[in-house]
């Protein structure tokens, strides 16, 4: 986490990304905020802490995550050769562990007595449960009502795991409704609990101390894919909700001019208003949970009503840093629609054998769109953020008969 070019720079002092982040909340919240800001910038330079972190990310979550040549989809689509990052091997199933990990320490060294956090996949709901578990931690996780009956199994491990779910039910009950009620929460006893953000997203520190979390997947990827190919990646594909595992994977790389950087957000049903989450396709810059970003907002500037079939995308905001990337023209943020992102959850599953998150499988349709345009000699990394073990059943109940799977299951 050292070095000292521009992008490392990021952000300044007040959590500012160029005019986006920072930290607009109540002053007795922002006592606290200080407080986290503080500590994090003492123990990310502890060597006892550092080398904790590290035993738990190889000895706990299996990290270095593999590197994978998809050989088989590269050869059925013709073009440009395609990797993947399997954070989806992960312990828990996600890239959400490793941010996780380093929150619930930092609390536990904070002398916090429990985690509490939003989920809307339940992907981070899980991973906080087992970070607080492993750490000795309480943990309440708040999850809309809608993304509780279609993320079951996510749902019973936190359960499993000693954690309390607590169900929200007002508004379209998904993530936005849950980072509400989290935040309430939060308010009532923000010196014992420490609020665990999903995501590169909410008031300065938060899409710093998560991006630098994250980090360890693109530094990874990076000596991995040097090793394979002797070079750097021409394009990195991941699927951007709140945008942590986009980060994790770029930031390695931002200063690199020959790697292409690409952002997918989901445009869902179609680009009417509610349809999608395409925050840094169609949003404007404006204010959400304490912070300043491309936001999907309605002519009051209130954050609108998204949607997108995966769970972990629908946030009408993003990371700060994104907004920040995209108007230097760093990163290029594209958009993949539920049946685009359906078709190639499907597609690699029959050519690979890895069943997806739909969230990652997002980034791979992109990439299959890419590819075949591209020639042999040009290589597509994805960041395949999760495994699809938690959207099976939905899945397959909603889209399977397309599939051949409609009366057999
Ligand atoms: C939560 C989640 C995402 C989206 O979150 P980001 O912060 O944008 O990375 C993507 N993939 C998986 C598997 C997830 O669980």
């Amino acid at each position: 986490m050292s070095g000292k070019s521009n992008f490392q720079n990021l952000p300044d002092e007040k959590g500012f990304f160029g005019e986006y982040g920072g930290s607009f909340i109540p002053p007795q919240l922002q006592e606290i905020m200080d407080d986290i800001t503080e500590s994090y910038m003492k123990i990310k330079e502890d060597p006892s802490f550092l080398a904790e972190l590290d035993e738990l990310y190889r000895d706990y979550v299996g990290r270095p995550s593999p590197l994978y040549f998809a050989k088989n989809l590269s050869a059925k689509l013709g073009g440009a050769k395609i990797y993947l990052k399997r954070e989806d091997l992960n312990h828990t199933g996600a890239h959400k562990i490793n941010h996780c990990l380093g929150e619930a320490l930092l609390a536990k060294r904070m002398g916090k007595k429990k985690l509490i956090a939003e989920t809307g996949a339940g992907q981070h709901g899980v991973a906080l449960a087992t970070a607080a578990v492993t750490v000795g931690l309480e943990c309440d996780i708040y999850m809309g009502e809608v993304d509780i009956e279609k993320e079951h199994p996510n749902v019973v491990r936190m359960g499993i795991l000693g954690a309390k779910v607590v169900p929200v039910s007002h508004g379209r009950k998904t993530l936005k409704e849950a980072v509400d009620a989290a935040f309430e929460a939060y308010l009532t006893d923000p010196v014992n609990q420490f609020y665990a953000i999903g995501s590169v997203v909410g008031p300065h520190p938060f899409p710093m101390m998560v991006r630098d979390f994250q980090s360890i997947v693109g530094r990874e990827a990076k000596g991995q894919f040097n090793e394979k190919t002797g070079t750097l990646p021409d394009y990195i594909v991941a699927a951007v909700g709140g945008g942590s595992n986009a980060m994790g994977i770029f930031t390695a790389f931002l200063e690199d001019e020959s790697v292409n950087l690409v952002g997918v957000e989901p445009s869902g049903l179609s680009f009417k208003d509610g349809e999608h989450a395409a925050t840094l396709t169609k949003g404007k810059p404006g204010m959400i949970h304490g912070f300043k970003c491309y936001l999907l907002q309605d002519e009051n500037g209130e954050p609108q009503e998204v949607y997108s079939v995966a769970s972990g995308l629908d946030y009408p905001g993003v990371g700060p840093q994104h907004s920040y990337l995209k108007d230097i023209g760093r990163v290029e943020y594209d958009t993949v629609s539920d049946a685009e992102a359906i078709d190639a959850f499907f597609e690699i599953s029959r050519t690979e054998g890895i069943i997806p998150a739909i969230e990652s499988a997002h980034a791979v349709a992109q990439a299959i769109k890419m590819a075949p345009k591209l020639s042999s000699d040009k290589t597509i990394l994805i960041n395949l953020s999760g495994r699809g073990d938690k959207d099976i059943d939905f899945v397959v109940k909603k889209y399977g008969a397309k599939y051949g799977l409609g009366n057999t299951l």
